[in-house]
């Protein structure tokens, strides 16, 4: 029973008051451009430095790079907000526009920053870290130094950098716009019903296989309606992203994910590897559950089928009140944080037409807070869903006491604190679960979770990858797009899917993100890197969040492998590592096939 109310709805005010249309985000926004202004003078009035005595010189350029930085990204995180409730506000769409255009000048202006830097002699490079003043900025600062001096000369890519933002992050904008403007007519209950991507996609945990099927089919059509456009945005912005390679001498479209997200070439082989090796037991539950809904196999639109009528359904209230029970058992830091987002209004669950679909966390980096977007329609794939944003935000949260620019983690450890924080709620539903029926529906819950990380985040890896080889030849067709989907989810599926989602490159967002490229295989790091995680959490009870809180702070200053080596004792590049938390998976659902043994 909820004692508190909880808003569905977030509060938006607290940064701009008046929306779009706020007068003190027009302000904001022309307080920006001057800030960028000079900052781009600053960078350009400094030279690569020739003694140690410019160390004071680079502190300052790094607060201003702070300031500038977070400045805009305030403004940017509150515009995106703006069109993510509201797909159909053009104001916010014009803003998004003019902060984006912003963005990229700071970005050159940085970029020049750091070619400056890393054109400094090693000597003095070594005497200036060596000066006192840099030292919390030395991982950082050598990143730089190693990505400036693997790029083209600074004037090449500013030009780039320029030219990305109606060349190549238009694309990802056209995309979200195409997709906020879609709709589908599903007859649910009797009743047809007009709805947005977001909504249709939430029936695929339906308890009527014609409305699953239906909507499924509505999607598709709507997808294969308008595959041309999607298919020349996905072949422009990879020929982008192609071309910069290409000009930088990059063969390899991994290198710049890999860098990206701070670890090997060998780390990713590993995991993929294990997974690999151990997908049988992840089929076998996919045709148990064929077999429960009375089919032969899984089809695309069944993955999210309630395999039992007790499934539990939480209204919002109930599904915060239970995150918050578990949360707790973890460590008061987590429950305290999460119950303050609840009642401050930092999230928006409500389930209406106009809203973008899926579900994000984004930080607000002056006023230290940040906000969470998702549609809540009540199943505890939802509940699952606003834990893992919560723990995005509590992510944040740790690293308050961090300078800012020893904050940018990577998207794989980013996903290491949300799947952590999914966990909690689905293991505690499990063990709390009163019936049988219930403990199958809740163990089903996280078998469809590993599934997704390891099948359909694989079929997603294996199309990309497998797309831009083929895009390095020339444009792409939609049949052909087709069909490495298919056979990506074929592969990836292990044998054990029946209809496919031939489309899946039309429907899924993720491809068309121009922030981070290949934002696939960092959710499976993030859930295999957790359940170890996880697993000492277990072991140490509540004293362990201090030092998972340490964890999180160290996310941003060190490669992958030396984070697990430090706070973990773990060496991630072995096959070794990520068998331990495949395993954690395979014990759930060999015992959802026990449970299940005898029904169907
Ligand atoms: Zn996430």
């Amino acid at each position: 029973m909820s004692t508190t109310t909880y808003p569905v709805t977030w509060d938006l005010e607290t940064f701009f008051r008046g929306g779009s249309e706020s007068e003190e985000l027009r302000a904001h926004l022309d307080e920006g451009a001057e800030k960028v202004r000079s900052y781009a003078k600053a960078v350009a009035d400094f030279s690569t430095p020739e003694a140690a005595d410019a160390a004071e010189k680079i502190v300052a350029l790094i607060e201003q790079t702070k300031n500038t930085s977070a400045h805009l990204r305030e403004a940017g995180a509150v515009i995106g907000c703006f069109l993510a409730q509201d797909t159909t506000d053009k104001k916010a769409n014009l803003l998004q526009g003019e902060t984006s255009a912003l963005g990229a000048k700071f970005q050159t202006a940085f970029m020049s920053l750091q070619q400056k830097l890393s054109k400094t002699d090693e000597k003095v490079w070594e005497e200036l870290l060596a000066s006192g003043q840099l030292e919390e900025f030395s991982f950082i600062l050598g990143e730089w130094r190693k990505k400036a001096g693997a790029k083209l000369p600074e004037e090449q890519e500013a030009l780039i950098t320029g030219l990305s933002v109606d060349g190549y992050h238009g694309w990802g904008e056209l995309y979200d716009l195409l997709v906020g403007d879609m709709q589908v007519k599903v007859t649910v209950d009797g009743e047809e019903k007009v709805l947005s991507v977001g909504q249709a996609n939430n029936l695929g945990t339906h308890s009527d296989p014609a409305v699953r099927k239906e909507a499924f089919e509505k999607l598709e059509a709507a997808w294969a309606e308008k595959e041309e456009f999607f298919a020349k945005a996905l072949n422009s912005l990879a020929g982008f992203r192609l071309q910069v390679y290409e000009k930088r001498g990059w063969d390899q479209v991994l290198r710049e994910p890999l860098e990206y997200n701070r670890m090997k070439q060998e780390t990713l082989d590993a995991m993929w590897g294990a997974i690999s090796a151990n997908k049988g037991p992840f089929a076998e539950y996919l045709n148990r559950k064929a077999t429960l809904l009375g089919k032969d196999q899984l089809d695309w639109y069944d993955f999210f089928a309630p395999v039992s009528e007790s499934a539990s359904k939480l209204d919002y209230q109930d599904g915060a009140e239970f995150i918050l029970k578990h949360f707790g058992k973890f460590g008061p830091e987590l429950e305290s944080f999460a119950r303050m987002a609840f009642e401050n209004g930092w999230i928006e669950a409500e389930d209406r037409p106009n809203k973008r679909p899926g579900g994000f966390c984004t930080g607000m980096p002056l006023s230290e807070e940040s906000r969470i977007f998702m549609t809540y329609s009540g199943s505890m794939s939802n509940v699952a869903t606003l834990a893992h944003e919560l723990g995005h935000a509590f992510h944040s949260y740790a690293l308050r006491p961090v300078h800012q620019l020893n904050r940018q983690y990577a998207m794989n450890v980013a996903e290491t604190a949300s799947t952590f924080a999914e966990m909690i709620v689905a293991d505690a539903a499990v063990k709390e679960a009163g019936t049988k029926e219930e403990k199958i529906a809740l163990l089903e819950d996280k078998a469809q979770r590993s599934v997704s990380f390891f099948m359909n985040i694989h079929a997603r890896f294996l199309f990309e990858t497998r797309f831009y080889e083929e895009r390095k030849k020339g444009v792409v067709s939609t049949a052909r797009l087709n069909e490495l989907m298919e056979e990506a989810q074929r592969e990836a599926y292990a044998g054990a899917l029946g209809e496919a989602h031939p489309h899946f490159w039309a429907s899924k967002l993720h491809f068309y993100i121009t922030g981070v490229p290949f934002y696939n295989f960092p959710y499976t790091f993030g859930y295999l890197f957790s359940l170890s995680i996880y697993a000492k959490a277990l072991e140490e009870g509540e004293a362990f969040e201090e030092k998972y809180m340490a964890l999180l702070r160290d996310t941003a200053v060190m490669t992958t492998e030396d984070l697990a080596m430090k706070h973990l004792g773990e060496d991630i590049t072995k096959q070794d590592f990520w068998e331990k938390g495949v395993r954690l998976c395979i014990r759930d659902v060999e015992e959802f096939l026990s449970l299940t043994s005898n029904e169907g």
